[in-house]
């Protein structure tokens, strides 16, 4: 059976053998024995890779390594471990470019998520004269609001005025492409800095990261992105995108384990620029005078001009494990693959009485998860669908959040999700 890329209703069935002959002829299914799936019982549906990803088997193993090279080697394996640990965070750079369309010096993994983003607020949240106004969503993650908040406080000016917030309209859940187009030309040179979702984590839709980017670019302001739940979800290509800078964590999407190091971006044009302002560390001077603890910073020709310390190998060691399995199954499979699943997982769903569907229906206005809206009892449904075993999140109001994974969920889980959020939405 081959199912076209874009799926429509005269595509899909009711019928679980379809839904299981998807499974048959679908090229990633060995990836699912790759990880450790949670499940307090036997047949848990893990939809919730979005917010904690499961295990790599082979993390274990990688973080094992490291232990044992610092029992035998201690100080000896900054350089003579298996994988030196002067030079370990180089060998992410490869798997990192690919998963995300960057080059390869454009790509660092360091710290969390929030920190790098107050590290790139630094270089390039700029206020001068008139250009001083930071775009951002109304109901953005708390942390990038209070970050973006505490950058324009810092720099002495009020956060109530001078951060301008983008949403939905009334009524309305999802952002539409022409009211930020039109608030980005009417902040015109007022605009420093937009910060924009690359998929928003409450309601799952995806922005078009190239074209926002050319909007914010064509007022004069930077752009940057916050790609916490588009990254290992969709086909990035950030270097083509022309964002100034991106920052995303590893322990949703990714599987990196939880409070996983996190990763960031910085265009190429940007990259060698020593009259940049950041806050310097040594980890980010040019390694071939690290060394020589001069006393002036000289910026690597790298996004690792941006790191602080030298990185903890113990934390890197699963996200090499995890990037390994994103570079064997290829993020444009698994976005093909996604794609489908997702759009299974909506015409199964769809009638299901009380039920609203907040994420776009268009597969490019969305990755892996649905975002579904309980006109009531969501709470008493949610833990329904827990009860029943399928694992999946809440989130206020009334959200429940579902996201089937591509590298180990399957079409069948699809299927007995919908059964699940059938049943318990015609019981309670
Ligand atoms: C998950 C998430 C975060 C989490 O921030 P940490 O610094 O990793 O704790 C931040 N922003 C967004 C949009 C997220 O989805």
């Amino acid at each position: 059976m081959a199912l076209p890329l874009v799926l429509t209703a005269a595509d899909l069935s009711h019928d679980r053998d379809f839904a299981r002959a998807l499974d048959a002829e679908d090229e990633l299914a060995p990836w699912r024995a790759h990880f450790a799936l949670p499940s307090r019982r036997e047949h848990d549906i893990y939809f919730v890779g979005n917010s904690l990803g499961p295990m790599p088997h082979t993390a274990r193993a990688m973080v094992n390594e490291e232990l044992d090279d610092w029992s035998r080697l201690g100080v000896a394996g900054h350089m003579g471990s298996r994988r030196p640990w002067f030079s370990y965070h180089e060998q992410l750079r490869g798997p990192l470019a690919r998963l995300v369309g960057a080059r390869e010096e454009e790509v660092v993994a360091m710290n969390s998520l929030t920190a790098n983003l107050h590290l790139l607020l630094t270089t390039f949240y700029r206020p001068s004269g008139k250009r001083t106004k930071l775009l951002i969503e109304r109901g953005a993650f708390p942390s990038d609001t209070y970050a973006v908040r505490s950058h324009v406080s810092a720099r002495g000016l009020c956060a109530d005025t001078e951060v301008i917030e983008i949403a939905p309209r009334a009524g309305e859940w999802t952002i539409r492409d022409e009211d930020l187009d039109a608030r980005i030309a009417q902040l015109g040179e007022t605009l420093a800095l937009a910060v924009l979702p690359g998929v928003q984590y409450r309601t799952g839709q995806a922005f078009d990261v190239a074209r926002l980017t050319r909007v914010v670019h064509a007022v004069g302001a930077h752009c940057g992105w916050d790609l916490a739940h588009a990254a290992g979800n969709l086909a990035l290509s950030l270097h083509d995108s022309g964002a100034d800078f991106a920052v995303w964590c590893s322990y949703k999407y990714l599987n990196a384990g939880p409070g996983a190091v996190a990763c960031a971006f910085v265009h190429e044009r940007h990259l060698g620029d020593a009259t940049l302002q950041r806050h310097a560390g040594w980890w980010g001077n040019d390694p071939k005078t690290r060394f020589k603890m001069e006393e002036r910073f000289v910026p690597a020709h790298h996004a690792d001009a941006w790191s602080l310390s030298n990185p903890p190998i113990l934390s890197l060691a699963p996200l090499v494990a995890s990037l390994a399995e994103f570079d064997g199954a290829q993020i444009t499979r698994l976005r093909a693959k996604s794609v489908r699943m997702t759009a299974l997982l909506e015409f199964l769903l769809r009638g299901t009485p009380d039920l609203e569907i907040l994420t776009p229906t268009a597969s490019h206005a969305r990755g892996a998860q649905l975002s579904l809206l309980f006109a009531k009892n969501a709470r008493s449904r949610f833990e329904a669908f827990l009860e029943a075993g399928l694992v999946c999140d809440y989130r206020e109001p009334g959200i429940v959040r579902l996201a089937p994974a591509p590298l180990f969920n399957t079409f069948e889980e699809v299927w007995r999700a919908a059964a699940i959020v059938r049943e318990a939405c015609r019981s309670c």
